[in-house]
């Protein structure tokens, strides 16, 4: 019995709300009667901040093997209102009409009570020699989300719990790569905002609190100065490592982090032989580093561009290809130049996989790409990663196809 969604009608407050369950797969018809259930919800409300590494908020209670579909990261400290618990969530008001589920464990509860109402401030957009600033002063840490558009490329950011009251937004000429900014209530309690960027390609951005208190930050990363390999740090991950072994071949049993880890060793020389002097590995030996550590170190480590090299594994012997993988649609193009060029090593087309829940896959920082070079589950596939001259080739595909998706945007 798999929960697809939950619906609320929440009455301001808390104190009353209805919950609609469907439930998949047969199960529908016989249940849906049965199925509306009331759960007591935590008083009106409990204040709790976000606190611990990578705290992120999820659209509901879905689960597979990569969690819930994320809405995204928040930064710590960022102050919600707790209404409701299922099993290891919890639920979050944003606004008066938006919900969502955190993880228990990213939060801590604090004393304070609502008030009547918050409104936004002063804005400001300007530029310093790296990257564009947009700041908003708010009354306090209100969650928020991003979420990236193509075609012209632009940034919308969501901020709950804020009644929009920003009557002065300065814009300086510092700022290059954000064209124009502009906001809207997309609820009474809910300021988004626009953000144009000037390229029709997006090189990542962030949004954050200000170290000294509640004014929000979103950061933008222009386009490197040269869009040329050899000036650029180009991160590499292989997949795994340590006791987090990954698949196992169906012949021979090999793993997964062994052969990703030679393929990205590969993948390193081949970028260095193009001129590539910065490459950053998460790691260059068998070892353990837990998902939210990679990306917290990419996070510090601020790459142009990353490629995660996995290997692929299905319960059916059938099935077998290539495919790269991407969350946001501003990475969609790395991944389908990287996928062009990998589908030259005759590997059958598994596919280019959007809105992937990969936790490497998530940030919003840099353009990334996850590669699942072949099936290690599939005879063929497992044949050829066992091959070191294959490695060569995966390496030399997936640098040609960086290389394609900087030539398309000159
Ligand atoms: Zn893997």
């Amino acid at each position: 019995m798999k929960i697809r969604f939950l619906q609320y009608d929440a009455i301001s407050g808390g104190s009353r709300w209805r919950q609609v369950v469907r439930l998949s797969g047969w199960l529908i018809c016989l249940l849906m009667g049965l199925s509306a259930f009331t759960q007591q919800a935590v008083s009106s409300g409990r204040l709790a901040r976000t606190f611990g590494k990578l705290p992120y908020m999820e659209y509901g209670p879905g689960d597979d093997r990569l969690g819930g579909a994320k809405i995204g990261y928040l930064d710590s400290q960022v102050l919600v209102r707790v209404v409701d618990s299922l099993a290891g969530d919890y639920i979050v008001q944003l606004s008066q009409r938006h919900r969502a589920f955190m993880p228990k464990q990213g939060l801590r509860f604090v004393e304070g009570t609502v008030p009547a109402y918050r409104l936004s401030g002063s804005g400001k957009v300007f530029g310093d020699e790296s990257h564009d600033y947009v700041t908003i002063a708010l009354p306090e840490r209100l969650p928020y989300r991003s979420l990236m558009e193509i075609g012209p490329a632009r940034l919308t950011v969501d901020i709950f719990g804020v009644i929009p009251n920003t009557n002065w937004m300065t814009q300086l000429q510092s700022a290059r790569e954000i064209r124009n900014t502009w906001y809207e209530a997309l609820e009474d309690d809910v300021l988004r905002v626009h953000i144009d960027l000037s390229h029709d390609a997006h090189w990542g951005h962030r949004v954050y609190y200000d170290s000294i208190g509640t004014r929000l930050v979103v950061m933008v990363r222009r386009p490197p100065e040269a869009l040329d390999l050899r000036r650029m740090r180009i991160a590499v991950d292989a997949g795994h490592g340590g006791t987090n072994t990954g698949a196992a071949g169906k012949m021979t049993g090999v793993l997964e982090k062994d052969y990703t880890l030679l393929m990205a060793l590969e993948l390193e020389r081949q970028l260095r032989r193009m001129g590539c002097r910065d490459v950053f590995m998460t790691r260059r030996i068998d070892t353990t580093i837990e998902m939210v550590d990679r990306a917290l170190m990419l996070r510090e480590a601020e790459p142009d561009l990353l490629v995660s090299l996995h290997l692929n594994s299905s319960s059916l012997d059938t099935v077998r290809g290539t495919s790269t993988f991407y969350r946001h649609i501003g990475f969609r193009p790395l991944s389908q130049s990287i996928l062009n060029r990998m589908l030259q090593l005759g590997l059958k087309e598994y596919g280019n996989v959007g809105h992937f829940n990969f936790a490497l896959s998530g940030p919003t920082e840099y353009p990334n790409c996850l590669v699942e070079v072949a099936f290690l589950s599939h005879a063929d596939d497992e044949r050829r990663i066992l091959d070191r001259k294959f490695h060569r080739a995966v390496a030399q595909k997936v640098s040609e196809g960086i290389r394609d998706w900087l030539k398309s945007m000159r």
